[in-house]
């Protein structure tokens, strides 16, 4: 069921509640066909809810994160979090969080993190997705790195989501939105209703039609 948002409230995040109650509705129709991935773990906020929506068709999410911060949450970045750095390793580690959250929402069962940048994970894959999550590092490469090595693996029917979409500038980066925007322009997709900053888009054409 949809976990509690006051207990979420506990987990460090940038969604919002209206955010995690649209993903958990669309991973709950689109597990039904297959495992969901999430590009972006952090410390587990989302996973909660794609993970508990996944849990309810005995699916899998996968999530994957590096685990050593995005650029903007290093040492004297905007979003660096001193409780999040490993004073040892002299590194970001959110790994400790995303281990805990999994344990505290009983998800160790159906979320298998996968420890490393988004572009090995994808490497090899040769699973289909019904839905990618993609909150990975903002930067322009980095967005269009994960749009692109995982958007071959989307099944039809299935939901690329892009959180981040600021369609005013004051507000945020616009690297998602320029790549959720090309993404909406390629013909692949069906443009979905923008929540709160969800861009969501679902997959209507078979592979064989991408054209670059
Ligand atoms: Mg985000």
């Amino acid at each position: 069921m949809l976990p509690d948002e006051q207990h979420l409230q506990g987990i460090k995040g940038f969604l919002s509640p209206v955010e995690g109650r649209c993903l958990y509705e669309l991973a709950l129709a689109a597990s039904q066909t297959g495992p969901c991935l999430e590009i972006g773990s952090y410390c587990g906020k989302s996973a909660v809810y794609l993970g508990k929506a996944c849990q309810i068709n005995q699916a899998i999410l996968f999530t994957v994160d590096h685990h050593r911060g995005s650029e903007e949450q290093q040492p004297g970045e905007l979003w660096f979090d001193p409780q999040l750095y490993n004073m040892q390793t002299g590194s970001v580690d959110t790994l400790p969080g995303l281990r805990h959250t999994l344990a505290a929402f009983d998800l160790e069962d159906t979320v298998v993190p996968l420890v490393c940048h988004s572009a090995i994970a994808a490497r090899q894959w040769a699973t289909p997705l019904s839905l990618i999550f993609i909150d990975g590092g903002h930067a322009p490469a980095t967005v269009q790195t994960d749009y692109e090595v995982w958007v071959s693996h989307l099944r039809p029917g299935g939901y690329l989501v892009f959180h981040d979409i600021y369609l005013n500038p004051d507000q945020g980066g616009q690297a998602p939105r320029e790549v959720y925007e090309q993404a909406a322009a390629s013909g692949l997709f069906s443009v979905q209703p923008v929540v709160d900053t969800l861009g969501i888009l679902k997959r209507i054409f078979p592979l064989n039609k991408i054209t670059h």
